[in-house]
């Protein structure tokens, strides 16, 4: 989660649900699955849902389609599902923005608390502070430097408001008491080609997207955003190591269905999620880029679901105190 708060700062259509018959006889499911990855293609929620998409199809013995519905901070993938039928062919894979949202966003064509189920939390993905790879810093104090001197000329890329770039940011340009113009995308695949393109400046996210980005030396990166290292970028220092303490950000990512999809499909479904991250090649793909998969105890509809709303609950009154809504 985000620690910001503590540190520095439809529903689906009802009566739908598969025939009791066909979930009797355990048929489900028998075509393809569609999962909604709510940014760009080749970003972090891209990334991760791809991994485990594969995984899942094999357990369920359909393909995972992957669908990427990006835009709005993430809150047009979210709505598609939320609106779909609640059969357990349309899932969602989100991430912190599950919890920002709701507060956020003040107007949606969704219930943003109320119209999901949860399958299982999935993983907690540290980020990295980075910049364009001619940036004229050596080190984080340096690019902070520069950030405060040219102020006026930085971009800062993210993924929309609500994203996890989006409130990287926010924390970031706060904790330097400075401003920089922001250039949104529809997720951090397109705006990574940018920053490696040198047409944007500097940007969070997560090390998913930014790990083997900063191995090529395509892009630079200052630090990582955990408490300590992390074994993927040993050589990186944490943003507290390197000059900014207190700034710990990690996005933790959930799958869902929309409310009222059957519980033996979301069982199903979860029963999936679970081989998924019992996978050695997942675990081996998701260490490569900086992350890991949850405890499997996490990865429960319960569990996901108790830690989902008090996320929820949490950054309700920080959003409300900063008074900076989406609309
Ligand atoms: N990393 C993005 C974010 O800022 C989302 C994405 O493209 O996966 O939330």
């Amino acid at each position: 989660m985000i620690l910001l708060g503590k540190r520095a700062l439809l529903g689906a259509a009802a009566g739908l649900a598969l025939s009791a018959p066909a979930l009797a006889q355990g048929t489900y499911p028998t075509r393809p699955i569609s999962m909604i990855i709510p940014f760009a293609a080749g970003g972090p929620t891209d990334t991760v849902g791809r991994l485990i998409a594969q995984v899942m199809g094999n357990d369920l013995g359909q393909t995972v389609v992957v669908e990427n519905v990006g835009g709005a901070g993430g809150t047009l993938g979210a709505q598609r599902v939320a609106q779909a039928r609640p059969d357990g062919y349309t899932i969602l894979l989100h991430h912190i923005g599950m919890s920002t949202i709701p507060t956020l966003y003040r107007r949606l064509a969704y219930d943003a608390v109320n119209g999901f189920e949860t399958i299982g939390l999935v993983t907690e993905v540290p980020m990295t502070l980075v910049a364009r790879r001619n940036f004229p810093a050596n080190n984080l104090a340096e690019m902070v430097q520069v950030i405060r001197r040219d102020r006026d000329r930085i971009n800062l890329a993210n993924a929309g408001v609500g994203a996890a770039s989006h409130l990287c940011g926010l924390l970031f340009q706060k904790a330097l008491d400075t401003a920089v113009t922001t250039v949104p995308y529809r997720g951090t695949g397109p705006a990574m080609n940018d920053l490696v393109a040198g047409t944007v400046d500097v940007m969070c996210d997560q090390t998913t997207n930014t790990v083997e980005q900063i191995r090529a030396g395509t892009i630079r990166g200052f630090a990582v955003t955990t408490p300590s290292r992390i074994a993927a970028l040993p050589d990186m220092p944490t943003a507290a190591e390197a000059g900014l303490p207190n700034f710990e950000v990690s996005v933790w990512h959930g799958l869902y269905a929309p409310r009222n999809t059957p519980a033996p499909v979301v069982e199903r479904l979860n029963r999936a999620l679970v081989a998924a991250l019992r996978d050695e090649n997942i675990a081996r793909r998701f260490g490569d880029l900086g992350t890991e998969p949850v405890a499997v105890a996490r990865a429960t509809p319960q569990a996901h679901r108790e830690f989902w709303q008090a996320d929820i609950a949490k950054w309700r009154p920080l959003i409300q105190a900063a008074g900076q809504f989406a609309d």
